[in-house]
């Protein structure tokens, strides 16, 4: 497997490679590819930087008509690509299919922004004076992900911002590298030029490259807070625009009022659907005093129910594993904090049996009597890990839900039209959900997070446009004669 460079498949110029790794079989090695260096990076820049002198002239509905063309290659290998993405980083193929159906979506809707791509216009204070303004693409993008949603997340990135014209240098994770060549090819295949997107694979190095390199001008990011972080400082210093989607610890508040049914549905899809490996996945539930009992007595049933296992060999399977070795002592650990602080109630040790012992199996875990204070209340998991808390009243549980280093998805069970929408307008995330999940974004809706989750932009829909593109201000003057603006028309 190869970098992707100038619509050429080519080694690292390093020579080294990693492995990809199958997280619900570690004896399944699904092919090595390039651990990348700067002088990849360096090799991809060019291309994109080359390929951006044509490519941002094409006219917009032009561009908009090759991903169209994109988001029917994607539907049409959909079985193909959703075996790809389950056998490498695990989740079910009901779901890497609903990652590849968000692509199309993305795809159509970034189509159809090249008939938009809306400029304001507005009356000038001079006479014989016009002014128009318009968006203008920003140049070579550099997009960093993660691994949870290898077709989704990049396509939330890449998409929209080649519509405006600009053009790609992509890393994607290294726990999901084939899922991105797929990518390329189904690009290449809607008739995308050479050079304007790119692949190079690798890990940190790789990605940091990415940021230093000055024919890079804007830097796209998904993945942990940490890391988030860490680039938007060195953007900083370059000063070099940034777009971060991190880290999350996302609630659902339960009031005595609300459908038991439906939010007992709710939290089993929101905690353990992608083994609670997305960043909007419910980790905390907050349930009012009064139907504490008997709410955790049902979920204790429903979730030892669900039924683990490959997805790609097991159609029953609902859960799938972890990521990898790493991921899986991470959680291991977090459960152990948690046994010490709180009740575990359910699972609380990695699943080994039957054939799950080569895999990175953790049991679905349910923690009870979990306070503000205590770390699995606080810090993200990112695994089947959840923290069920008490609260006494529909604000006790909004403050609850608001005590978070992080702010992107949340969600309120409530019949009571009016908590619903003080949940609407107090709770401090970037995403609420009334009577729904935590998770369940739709392409053409703004997507990110407050506080440690974001810098304060938004992907999906019409605001994705603005982290791709800049305004020009242009001032038409067909007076005639010298009109100094604030001066000559006060
Ligand atoms: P991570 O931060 O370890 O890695 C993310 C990406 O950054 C990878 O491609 C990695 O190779 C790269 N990277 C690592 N170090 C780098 C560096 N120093 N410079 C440049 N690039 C570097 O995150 P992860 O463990 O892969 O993903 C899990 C995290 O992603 C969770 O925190 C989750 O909440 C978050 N996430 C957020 C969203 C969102 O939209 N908010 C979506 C998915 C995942």
């Amino acid at each position: 497997m190869k970098n992707y460079i100038n619509g050429q498949w080519v080694p690292s110029a390093t020579g080294r490679t990693f492995s990809n790794i199958n997280p619900a079989d570690n004896r399944d090695v699904i092919g090595l590819f390039p651990e990348s260096s700067a002088e990849d990076v360096a090799a991809a820049a060019h291309a994109a930087a080359e390929a951006y002198t044509s490519w941002r002239l094409v006219p917009a509905p032009k561009r908009g008509d090759i991903l169209r063309r994109a988001g029917d290659i994607f539907a049409r290998r959909m079985d193909e690509l959703s075996r790809i993405m389950t056998r490498e980083m695990g989740k079910t193929l009901v779901e890497t299919r609903g990652d590849i159906q968000e692509a199309i979506d993305t795809a159509y809707y970034a189509a159809t922004e090249g008939r938009r791509l809306f400029g304001i216009n507005t009356p000038s204070e001079l006479a014989n004076k016009m002014n128009l303004s318009f968006r203008m693409p920003v140049g070579v993008c550099g997009i960093i992900t993660a691994w949870n949603f290898p077709i989704a997340v990049p396509s939330w990135k890449i998409l929209p911002a080649l519509v405006c014209g600009n053009t790609v240098v992509f890393k994607p994770s290294e726990d999901s590298p084939h899922s991105a060549n797929i990518f390329a090819e189904i690009l290449e295949e809607a008739g995308l030029p050479p050079g304007v997107f790119n692949v190079v694979h690798g890990a940190a190095e790789c990605g940091a490259a990415i940021v230093e390199h000055p024919d890079i001008k804007v830097v796209g990011f998904t993945g942990s807070t940490t890391t988030g972080k860490a680039i938007a400082a060195r953007c900083g210093e370059l000063n070099k625009k940034v777009s971060l989607e991190m880290g999350g610890k996302n609630a659902q508040v339960v009031m005595p009022d609300a459908d038991m049914d439906l939010a007992l549905n709710g939290v089993l899809w929101g905690a353990f659907g992608t083994t609670g490996q997305r960043c909007t996945a419910t980790s905390r539930l907050i349930l009012h005093r009064d139907i504490h009992d008997a709410f955790v007595a049902r979920l204790i049933d429903a979730a030892s129910a669900l039924k683990l296992g490959n997805g790609l060999t097991d159609s029953t399977a609902q859960v799938g594993p972890v990521i990898n070795g790493k991921q899986l002592d991470k959680i291991l650990g977090y459960i152990d904090i948690g046994k010490a602080e709180a009740t575990c109630v359910l699972g609380g040790e990695r699943a080994t049996e039957c054939d799950l012992e080569h895999g990175t199996f953790v049991k679905p875990t349910i923690f009870t009597n979990v306070d503000r204070s205590h770390r699995i209340f606080r810090e993200e998991i990112f695994g089947p890990v959840l923290s069920v808390s008490t609260c006494d009243s529909f604000e006790h549980g909004i403050e609850l839900a608001n005590d978070c280093a992080y702010g992107l998805s949340s969600s309120v069970y409530t019949r009571d039209v009016t908590a619903a929408f003080r949940a609407m307008r107090d709770v401090e995330a970037g995403i609420t959900y009334i009577n729904a999940p935590t998770i369940g974004a739709e392409a053409h809706m703004p997507f990110g997070g407050i506080k440690g989750t974001g810098n304060g932009h938004r992907e999906g829909g019409w605001t994705v446009f603005d982290i791709f593109t800049e305004w020009k201000s242009v001032y038409v003057d067909y007076s005639g004669t010298l009109q100094r603006a604030q001066i000559d028309n006060y």
